[in-house]
């Protein structure tokens, strides 16, 4: 297993549209261990492919309080459920240190393939629900700070453009 690196806003790779997988293979595995293994160790609950320059659609999740509990979806389409808005506030691991509420279905199913290929569906709320729907945002090419002010984004951008400046000064 490899560590891959997190693309950080605003790098212009974060805007891709990831291509679906046509076949769930050996190298599509690897892809997976390795976002896993990047996404446990930046201490995230999820990472979608396009955050680490990999153009397929690839989401690993783990929301459990252990840890231990990786979700892998491979091509996955969102429904949303009946049910009320949530507003949670999120974070992202390319947009480290922000959070902010974002209006999103609380309820929702997911049909994805595994990693062995299989196609399955689950459904969906709480943290997981907010989780799945930001990680699919990423393979649109979308980021969740993109509904705020382009203010507030220019703001951001500065702040983590200081940071990387400190942190490779
Ligand atoms: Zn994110």
């Amino acid at each position: 297993m490899a560590l891959l690196e997190i693309l950080q806003f605003p790098d212009p790779r974060l805007r891709n549209k990831a291509t679906p997988v046509t076949e769930v293979n050996d190298t599509v595995r690897q892809h997976v261990d390795n976002m896993l293994e990047t996404m446990y160790k930046a201490q995230g609950v999820g990472l979608a492919s396009t955050q680490v320059d990999i153009d397929q659609r690839i989401v690993v999740i783990d929301v459990s309080e252990e840890g231990d509990d990786p979700l892998v979806f491979i091509n996955p389409k969102i429904t949303p459920l009946e049910g009320p808005t949530s507003e949670m506030a999120e974070g992202c691991l390319s947009v480290p240190g922000f959070y902010e509420p974002l209006g999103r279905p609380e309820n929702v199913r997911v049909t994805a393939l595994d990693r062995d290929g299989e196609e399955f569906s689950m459904d969906c709320d709480g943290l997981l629900s907010v989780c799945i729907q930001h990680e699919c945002d990423h393979l649109d090419g979308k980021l969740f700070i993109d509904t705020l002010s382009s203010l507030k984004r220019t703001r951001i951008r500065k702040k983590l453009e200081k940071n990387r400046r400190l942190a490779t000064a």
